[in-house]
């Protein structure tokens, strides 16, 4: 067994110690075989690229056909291998994957606006059938922007721009949040390169003293905790080069005028010592007003779940996220967390509930005909700020930020949207495309004889509302 094989096996055994390799093994030597000779852009074997994006996905944990399938994603795309022989070699779950990873980059390789949203769209149906493939290429994009640098300048821009517009929001929308800023950071450097380097100086110029004034932070926080005897793990972490980036140009603020850069999270056991931590906090240090958010209560709808605060530490803002250390396996690896439980012996009864959402959302974009659109949905729902409306009835409905009550109508049902002729927004009349914020109460007025216009479209500001209302217009003979 050669050395990174050997790794492969080794890394994939601490956290699935009984189960039989022999198929890693197996895969591992005919993908090397496969691209014998083929060399990589940086002048690396090819080879070593399967190798780094199964390492990817061994940090995910996950299981035997995805390590596989992630050593042979690329030998049906770049070698004379057939889907068939993979299949004969292996088996039927690792042959599709592969299959749907070599559908996705034959779209891949024309760049032009509309290959790439048809590819994307695409993906998107493949995944609803196997989450998995997604996984193997979100770590296939993650090990080609770490090496990016060999590609001819155009390509990199391509590259970097798709991966901040499609792929690092996905990574976000499946609630891994790791990947999700790696990739951010990898396109943030090709794309403003300039910003970058100066951002990496500051923060780095900045580290003594970030670094100690965590530390410090960490201590009064852990006596704090302590002392209240709730259990706790501190991560403590400078924000992403992307995030303060993002932070800078919504201030309109430059380097030196942003002030929250730290984040701590308390890990703690269960719900009930969140909210104890949290008490804690707040009796101890001041909280910044309007900073604080409960997303264990209200889970966002890529399942992250956290209470997010800001509060001072002399005179500096800290961003505290509490949560579960349930809930932090779930925020930093996102639906493969749950594919690994849905494997293992904790089974997670809730899986195919939570991957509902993306089946749903495949399914009110297949209305949308042009790229564009499509491509524009993507990112208005890909939006993480949510907000949280109530029905009279005191349903909470979660919504992107910037919904209308004619999204709130049509979320609530189809037929509901269809007959809307008004709003009650805290029992006062509002207006169909006024934006509705969290804690509003929205009372829809539905008329029998009500039905879908085309300025409804200029009030529907969710994929939902818009391509439900696209169907009826269509549906009406009305050209769009
Ligand atoms: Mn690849």
């Amino acid at each position: 067994m050669d050395n990174m094989l050997e790794e492969i096996i080794d890394t994939f055994k601490t956290y699935n110690p009984s189960q039989d390799t022999a198929l890693i093994e197996k895969a591992y030597d005919f993908a090397k075989k496969a691209h014998e000779g083929q060399k990589r852009l940086t002048g690396e074997p090819f080879f070593t690229h399967a190798v780094e994006v199964a390492k990817i996905l061994l940090g995910h944990k996950l299981d035997v056909e995805t390590i596989s399938a992630a050593l042979l994603h690329d030998t049906v795309e770049d070698t004379s291998t057939t889907v068939k022989d993979i299949e004969i070699n292996f088996n039927k779950e690792i042959s599709d994957m592969v299959a749907g990873l070599t559908k996705i980059d034959k779209f891949e390789s024309t760049s032009t606006d509309e290959a790439t949203v048809e590819n994307w769209r695409k993906m998107l149906i493949a995944i609803s059938h196997d989450i998995r493939i997604i996984l193997i290429k979100l770590a296939d994009r993650t090990h080609n922007m770490k090496t990016l640098h060999a590609l001819p300048a155009k390509r990199q821009q391509e590259k970097a721009l798709e991966t901040l517009n499609l792929y690092a929001p996905l990574a976000q929308r499946l609630g891994m949040f790791g990947l999700k800023n790696e990739l951010e950071d990898l396109s943030f450097k090709y794309l403003h390169p300039e910003e970058y380097a100066a951002l990496e100086e500051g923060v780095e110029k900045k580290s003594e003293y970030l670094d100690k004034k965590l530390t410090k932070f960490k201590n009064a926080l852990g006596t704090v905790l302590e002392n209240e005897q709730i259990p706790y793990k501190l991560l403590a972490r400078v924000k992403s080069h992307y995030s303060i980036y993002r932070k800078m140009i919504k201030q309109n603020a430059s380097f030196s005028q942003i002030q929250d850069l730290l984040g701590v999270r308390i890990i703690t056991d269960t719900a009930l010592d969140c909210y104890r931590a949290l008490g804690a906090l707040h009796a101890n240090f001041k909280p910044v007003a309007g900073s604080f958010t409960d997303y264990i209560a209200m889970p966002k709808i890529n399942m992250y779940q956290s209470i997010h605060t800001t509060i001072f530490f002399e005179d500096t803002p800290i961003e505290v996220q509490i949560r579960t250390e349930d809930m932090h396996r779930t925020c930093e690896y996102g639906i493969a967390a749950h594919w690994r439980y849905k494997l293992g012996s904790k089974a997670d009864p809730h899986l195919d509930e939570k991957l509902n959402w993306i089946r749903q959302w495949i399914e009110w974009q297949r209305d949308l005909t042009a790229p564009r659109e499509f491509l524009e949905s993507f990112q208005t729902d890909i939006n993480l700020n949510q907000i949280f409306v109530f029905t009279p009835k005191g349903d909470v409905k979660v919504l992107p930020e910037h919904a209308t009550p004619l999204d709130f109508a049509y979320l609530v049902h189809t037929e509901i949207g269809e007959h809307y002729s008004g709003a009650l927004v805290n029992k006062k009349m509002a207006k169909m495309n006024s934006e509705l914020k969290s804690g509003d109460v929205c009372e829809i007025q539905t008329k029998k004889h009500a039905e879908p216009k085309l300025q409804w479209l200029e009030a529907a500001r969710t994929a939902r509302a818009r391509s439900k209302i696209k169907v009826y217009l269509r549906g009406k003979g009305i050209d769009l």
